[in-house]
């Protein structure tokens, strides 16, 4: 068993899992303690996620890159859109108003 990636939280421990399992390589996360006994462990336990099969090591880590670059790219996208009906300023994960139901105008490239 080796170790891929240390993860900043449970979630994108989780996340990571998530994504390579689906591409039938088993992992699991080590130091999700917290799900438990949050207040009762240090601050600076943070999950790590594992590979079981020494053989799938490179492959896993291969995975561990295409999942921080998806993630890079989500954070970029994080930006606010303005809506044109009513000024909102809405996230940009939602593609309508949560105010007046507006959907989101087409960026000007
Ligand atoms: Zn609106």
């Amino acid at each position: 068993m080796k170790q891929i990636y240390s993860a900043r939280d449970l979630l994108e421990a989780q996340l990571l899992k998530d994504f390579i399992l689906d591409h039938q390589i088993d992992v699991l996360i080590k130091g999700d303690l917290l799900l438990g006994a949050i207040g009762e462990l240090p601050a600076d336990t943070t999950p790590s996620v594992w590979v079981l099969d020494d053989d799938e090591y490179d492959r896993a880590k291969e995975l561990v890159l295409v999942f921080k670059g998806r993630d890079k790219t989500s954070q970029v996208e994080l930006t606010v859109w303005k809506c044109l009906e009513c000024d909102e300023l809405i996230e940009s994960q939602f593609s309508e108003c949560w105010k007046c139901g507006k959907t989101r105008p087409v960026k000007n490239e």
